[in-house]
């Protein structure tokens, strides 16, 4: 069923685990991720960047709505990284239940305004928000916008943060890069950062990034105050790997319903580790 993102992260909040927020822009995967949801009986978040959302078009977002309400498992449609008061109200009018503003790389009052006047208008109107604080990393060009280094999330800000906005979740910078990451990066989730930081606030928490960051430190951050994981890289790069194999250099191969399933179910054994990781396997029981 089609529901909030604030309805399906308050639930894993209260339980201990992460939901998968799998970016989506192309039908045979959106239709893929749904389908390995309702085989794993998981909860659902799928995020539309605004990129994505130009790609796709309206008329594919009103399928997307549709398809969610048919669903055995709740399902959240978000709208990834907004940038404006302007693109809410488009995510509003397209019929998404969850959008997040992403002020993060304004300055602290700006970003706190902003991610207000979202919050105030869109609880008006049912939906949910996201705001993020601390900015994650990026370097690889096909990521989302991002600083070149991590600034990590300061708990003081967070509390101040989460009281004056209301916001219903928030992204939190603790060691993670969007995309691939840097040769010569390391990655490592400060894990006592996110313990702090969770004992204050409360609310779920949002990992964006976090590709290349390990299955245990992944898995523990679901644990203790995570509850949305955004995942992209990973499952367009396991779909697109698999086309490559398919497609070789045969120019008879041709149809897409013959090229698309091996890269779906490439796709899907990548979501379904997720799922399992994250813990929300069998959790559309709790709703
Ligand atoms: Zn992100």
């Amino acid at each position: 069923m089609l529901t909030t993102g604030k309805a399906i992260l308050d639930v894993a909040n209260e339980h201990s685990f992460a939901v998968p927020a799998f970016n989506i822009s192309d039908w045979a995967m959106f239709r893929g991720i749904v389908d390995i949801s309702e085989e794993k009986n998981a909860p659902l978040i799928v995020g539309i960047h605004p990129d994505e959302v130009r790609h796709i078009g309206r008329e594919m977002i009103t399928g997307i709505v549709e398809r969610a309400h048919n669903a055995s498992v709740p399902i959240a449609i978000h709208w990834d990284h907004g940038a404006t008061y302007e693109q809410m109200l488009q995510a509003i009018q397209y019929g998404f239940t969850s959008v997040m503003i992403d002020g993060s790389l304004k300055p602290f009052d700006e970003n706190l305004a902003i991610s207000k006047k979202v919050t105030d208008s869109a609880h008006a109107l049912g939906l949910s928000v996201e705001a993020e604080l601390g900015t994650i990393g990026a370097n690889d060009s096909y990521a989302e916008a991002g600083a070149a280094e991590i600034i990590y999330t300061d708990p003081d800000d967070a509390v101040t943060f989460v009281e004056a906005t209301g916001v219903d979740s928030l992204a939190v910078a603790i060691g993670t890069f969007h995309g691939f990451y840097p040769a010569h990066l390391l990655p490592e989730l400060k894990l006592d950062l996110l313990k702090e930081i969770k004992s204050r606030v409360r609310i779920p928490l949002v990992l964006h990034g976090g590709s290349n960051n390990p299955d245990d430190e992944i898995s523990e951050a679901a644990r203790i105050g995570i509850n949305k994981i955004n995942i992209s890289t990973d499952i367009k790069v396991a779909y697109h790997n698999k086309m490559r194999e398919v497609l070789g250099n045969d120019p008879k191969v041709r149809e897409p319903n013959a090229i698309q399933p091996a890269c779906v179910e490439a796709m899907k054994v990548v979501a379904a580790h997720k799922i399992d990781l994250f813990g929300a396997t069998g959790k559309g029981a709790l709703y």
